[in-house]
């Protein structure tokens, strides 16, 4: 309009877009699951580690599949870009929209019913909006197990879990997320739905489409069910902890266990003495069971779905023969299940206690199994070489090759990402340099989200990016799935 701000006249068109899609939203889903921006949507806008702060258009809560497909229908129509949202328990900033305020936030929450289990086929059928205990729940139910678990497992839901590849505590027997999964139903980004929920074990009927969904973090569709592999649930189980004067032994423990109990090793699960301290100074109720005077500590349990099994006389005598070798210099055998618990604790307690005790690199490589021990020497030195003023713990999954190198910088000198941007560069690239160095990749587990982008591009052959960046054209050609994540910038 002649003599009008020409910016004031962008800013009115996009409230008025704004309420549009807003009006819109609520026709579809109800005035109930829809929150607008001048409500109370804080909770979504920021992440877990509370680095990222973004606004939204809209946050909402579809109640099904049909609503989902609709919702990314009218996003599109409105011009309007979509940030999937789980438990928002994610490392990376993945599920946090950025500051421009154009996003719609789509939280899976309603989605949770499970739609069908089978003990008979060993699997079961569940909407992404069910959070992973309810499903190891229901699973349970039928005298089965969904063996994936991790620290956040009582409030991280099943569609974040398979949109990261999730990995946590029971790879080594089970494998990643991306293992578990038979098939997916997943609204693409023009608003159809893929129906891939067969649960097949076997399929070679052309390409493996559901792969591309595992692990890309929202940014090729929206998983709204999933058909899940389970197991015999385990009856009989034991656990140590136990102190080690290196790194190698641990290693060196898991071949011996894997000769004696084959596969009913499920779990390795190891600290370093540094993030034992961290965890005991700040998470109250966590018992240590040791004087800690070894650099490494290591889960180890075992379990058999043959409630006849004596798992407790093999694990005794292999840790009797490494204490007198001196592999081992301490060892403790849970008597019972609490006892088992209180062990575990300490393992489920690492990402709480080392959130609290400053301002955290976190770093999620994984190597070949071979590199593993010297990953863990060689990174620790690079570090401190980078940056003198970082404490470097490490917990990690032996036996995965994915060991986490956390470089924690005091809180009141590096109070947030901006402080310690400069620092948090040279400890990311003394990690990626030596992950690089010993052939592995920067995210096991994590994913890339929009912490790891920059470093992504760094380390990735350019080819890959190029058929990553033609495969999210291809798919999102308007790029409107949760945008600025995973790739790195341009
Ligand atoms: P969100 O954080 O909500 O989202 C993560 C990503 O998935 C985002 O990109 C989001 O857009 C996308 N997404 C979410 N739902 C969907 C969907 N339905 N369709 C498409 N995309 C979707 N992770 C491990 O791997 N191993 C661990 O051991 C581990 N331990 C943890 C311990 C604690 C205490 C905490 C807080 C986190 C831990 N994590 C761990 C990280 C986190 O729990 C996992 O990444 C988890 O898989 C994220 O699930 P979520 O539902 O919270 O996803």
């Amino acid at each position: 309009m002649p003599g009008q701000n020409p910016s004031a006249t962008l800013r009115s068109a996009e409230r008025a877009t704004g309420v549009a899609l807003l009006d819109a939203l609520v026709a579809l889903v109800g005035r109930r699951h829809v929150i607008a921006p001048d409500e109370d949507q804080e909770p979504y806008l920021v992440d877990w580690r509370g680095r990222y702060h973004g606004r939204a258009a809209a946050v909402v809560k579809p109640a099904d599949t049909a609503e989902v497909a609709a919702t990314v229908r009218l996003c599109a129509e409105h011009g309007a870009s979509i940030v999937p949202q789980g438990g928002n328990t994610g490392m990376c900033g993945a599920a946090t929209p950025d500051a421009s305020g154009q996003a719609v936030v789509i939280r899976m929450d309603r989605l949770n019913r499970v739609r069908a289990v089978s003990p008979l086929a060993n699997s079961i059928t569940v909407e992404a909006g069910c959070i992973l205990q309810t499903i190891q729940e229901a699973a349970a139910g039928v005298d089965r197990l969904f063996p994936l678990s991790l620290g956040a497992e009582g409030s991280c839901q099943i569609g974040g879990n398979i949109a990261t590849n999730a990995g946590g505590t029971a790879v080594l027997r089970y494998g990643p997320t991306r293992e578990l999964v038979l098939g997916l139903e997943v609204v693409l980004p023009d608003g159809s739905v893929l129906d891939r929920l067969h649960g097949l074990r076997k399929n070679a009927s052309g390409y493996d489409l559901k792969q591309m969904f595992i692990g890309s973090e929202g940014t090729l569709g929206l998983i709204t069910a999933a058909s899940l592999k389970l197991f015999p649930r385990p009856r009989v189980s034991a656990l140590a902890m136990v102190a080690l004067p290196e790194i190698e032994a641990a290693l060196e423990l898991m071949a011996r266990l894997r000769g004696v109990v084959g596969d009913r090793l499920a779990s390795l699960e190891a600290m370093s003495r540094g993030q034992i301290e961290v965890i005991a100074r700040h998470v109250p109720d966590v018992a240590i069971p040791f004087a800690l005077e070894s650099p490494w500590y290591l889960l180890i349990e075992l379990t058999d779905t043959l409630a006849a099994t004596d798992l407790r006389t093999p694990l005794e005598e292999v840790l009797g023969a490494a204490l007198e070798e001196g592999l081992v210099a301490d060892a403790v055998i849970a008597e019972s299940g609490a006892q088992a618990e209180a062990l575990w604790k300490i393992r489920h307690s690492v990402s709480e206690g080392s959130k609290r005790a400053g301002y955290v690199v976190s770093h999620d490589s994984v190597v070949p199994l071979e590199n593993q021990a010297r990953f863990a020497r060689e990174v620790e030195r690079r570090i401190l070489d980078a940056a003198p003023e970082a404490r470097v713990v490490m917990h990690g999954h032996i036996g995965d090759g994915n060991i986490h190198v956390l470089g924690i910088l005091d809180a009141a000198r590096y109070p947030d990402a901006a402080a310690a941007a400069p620092v948090a560069a040279r400890i990311n690239a003394a990690v990626d340099d030596v992950t690089a160095e010993l052939g592995g990749v920067i995210s096991a587990e994590h994913g890339i989200g929009q912490s790891n982008r920059a470093r992504l591009g760094r380390v990735t052959p350019p080819a890959e990016i190029a058929l990553m960046r033609a495969l999210k054209s291809l798919l999102d050609p308007a790029g409107m799935m949760n945008p600025g994540k995973v790739l790195p910038p341009a």
